[in-house]
Formats: structure tokens, C-alpha cells, sequence
């Protein structure tokens, strides 16, 4: 069955100028030119945890397990260059599951440029499980603080402001499976200004803007007037039996894939006066010294937040 699908692979992948040598030798070839370093990243998606195959299209859970990569790639001011994916199929229907995955993960690998360079597959008794490793590329540099280009989540200083692009809030009703990762415009702002730290929000912006300043031994608050509320945030609150009010949603609800970032004030004010992206930018608060979540309400106090969000459990 695996050599079905590495023949049905080879007849569909495109060529690629980073892929020196792609899926059916041993392991792939790239080539990320002289002077780069490879930024990598791995992510699990798993039928009953993550997502639900009765419930969800094969080709949206394909496309979301290398979109999550794509957007760890993008929160490193990384390029896209190749993804190897490995699947772990039911033994029922399996084959006609893998095509239908790939039927996701092909397209949103072409827009993004991104060479499927091989993977593995395995069939079992269990259910579906696919993990997708990317590959990106970061300029090399060697000056005293810093080795290559790559934005990090510790380089945040107090008196930077948060800045976000897009809205939060409510991506269950679909943004979870269809976002787009924030590539171009990641792209757009490593090139026109200076970035101190940046990460993008899968669990939830109060738990990954508070994981941003505590990877930047800082504090960080929000002012929750100014935070982007989506339209499902709002809708959500009102289908949803539980008391949480849109921002509530906003803070908490995850999987928005936006990205978060720590700019100095000056340079905060040249990009919402230029607002170079295609999506909004949004000052939604300032790093402080003293450490942990804080909020700021519309009278101006401060007092500490929750930092709420979807946390992985295990023991
Ligand atoms: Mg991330």
C-alpha cells in the first residue's frame, strides 16, 4: 500500500528548486543555500483529540496539519521550504483516506511554495494520526546578540507594545481548519521593521501573549478595549449555553494562528499609521517589568488576568 501511495505522490508533487532529491530514496535532499540556517518544526493532529473524522472533511484535517506548521514557520519569520509528512492510517478505508489528505495538504503546499520532500506511512488498528515536520530557512548572521534572522519569542523589553494581526475569537465555527498561516505577512514585516520577539496564538492570545513575555523574563498587559474581536466570537457567545461574553472568546478560545509581536513604541506607531498588511495591525498592549498576564480596563487600572486557554493534559 506504501508504494501505492509514494507512486500516487510522485505522479502528483511538482518540482522544486530547494528539493535536490525528494520522496523514494532513503531520505530527502534539500539545498537552503549558503549563507541559511534551517528553522524545523513538528506537529501532531490526532482523530478523537484534535479533530473528529465524522465530523470533519479528510482534505480540511490534511490542510490544517501542515497550515499549523506553516504558522510555527511564520511566528519565526521563517521561509517555507519543504515538509515530510507521516501518517499512521486505519487499516479500513485507509488508502482512500491518504489521498484525500493529501488532497488538502498538495494545494496549500503550492501556495506557500513548500516541497513535500517524503514521509512515512504506517497502517493500524487505531485511528488516524498524521504529524507533518517542516522545514524553513532563516539568514544567517553572526552579530553579538543574535545568529540569524529568525524572530524568537525572548526578545520582548519593557515598554514595547503587543501588536496583532487579524482577530480572535470563535475559530471553532471554522477559522481552526481554514486560516491561512501568516507567511506573507511575516514576510512583509521582517523586511520593514525591526521585530523584538514574536509568536503566533494557537492555544490562546491570553496564554500566548503571557508565554511571549514570560519567554522575555518581562510582563505583558492587554487593554481590552483595543483587542480585534472576530464576528464568530460574537456568534459563538450567543449559541453557547456557557456565560462567556465575545472577548471572553477572544482571550481564550485558540487556534486563531495570528500573530503576536513585541516592536518598540516608535516603531509600533510607523506600522499602524502604515498598516502594510492585508489584514489589520493592532496595538493590543505593552510589555512591562513586572512579571505575568495583566489587563487594563477602559478606567484604566491595572490588575492581573487569567491566562486562559487550551492547555495539553497529561500526566
Ligand atoms: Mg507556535
Amino acid at each position: 500500500m506504501e508504494s501505492e501511495l509514494i507512486a500516487y505522490l510522485r505522479e502528483r508533487l511538482p518540482p522544486h528548486p530547494s528539493l535536490r532529491l525528494g520522496a523514494g530514496d532513503d531520505a530527502a535532499i534539500l539545498s537552503l543555500g549558503e549563507s541559511s540556517d534551517a528553522v524545523v518544526t513538528v506537529d501532531m493532529l490526532m482523530d478523537g483529540v484534535d479533530f473528529r473524522l465524522d465530523e470533519v472533511a479528510p482534505r480540511r484535517v490534511g490542510r490544517k496539519s501542515l497550515a499549523v506548521n506553516l504558522s510555527d514557520l511564520a511566528a519565526m519569520a521563517a521561509e517555507p521550504v519543504a515538509a515530510v509528512v507521516a501518517l499512521a492510517l486505519p487499516k479500513q478505508g485507509g488508502m482512500a483516506l491518504a489521498k484525500s489528505l493529501y488532497e488538502g495538504i498538495l494545494p496549500l503546499a503550492a501556495e506557500f511554495d513548500v516541497a513535500i520532500a517524503g514521509g512515512d506511512t504506517n497502517s493500524w488498528d487505531g485511528p488516524l494520526v498524521i504529524s507533518i515536520t517542516a522545514i524553513g530557512s532563516v539568514k544567517a548572521i553572526k552579530t553579538a546578540n543574535s545568529t540569524s534572522t529568525a524572530w524568537r519569542r525572548s526578545g520582548a523589553r519593557p515598554g514595547d507594545l503587543l501588536l496583532a494581526t487579524g482577530e480572535f475569537g470563535g475559530s471553532i465555527l471554522g477559522k481552526h481548519f481554514d486560516f491561512t498561516p501568516r507567511l506573507r505577512e511575516a514576510r512583509i514585516l521582517a523586511e520593514r521593521y525591526e521585530i523584538h520577539a514574536a509568536i503566533d496564538v494557537s492555544d490562546g492570545l491570553a496564554i500566548d501573549a503571557s508565554r511571549l513575555a514570560a519567554e522575555s523574563r518581562c510582563g505583558v498587559c492587554l487593554n481590552l478595549a483595543s483587542i480585534p474581536i472576530a464576528p464568530a466570537a460574537a456568534e459563538l457567545a450567543r449559541q453557547s449555553p456557557h456565560d462567556e461574553s465575545p472577548l471572553d472568546h477572544a482571550l481564550g478560545d485558540g487556534e486563531d494562528f495570528e500573530l503576536l509581536l513585541a516592536v518598540d513604541p516608535e516603531t509600533a506607531a510607523r506600522m499602524l499609521a502604515e498598516q502594510p498588511l492585508s489584514i489589520p495591525l493592532t496595538a493590543i498592549g505593552e510589555f512591562l517589568s513586572e512579571p505575568g498576564l495583566w489587563q487594563r480596563a477602559e478606567a484604566g487600572n491595572i490588575t492581573p488576568l487569567e491566562p486562559r486557554g487550551y492547555l495539553h493534559h497529561f500526566e
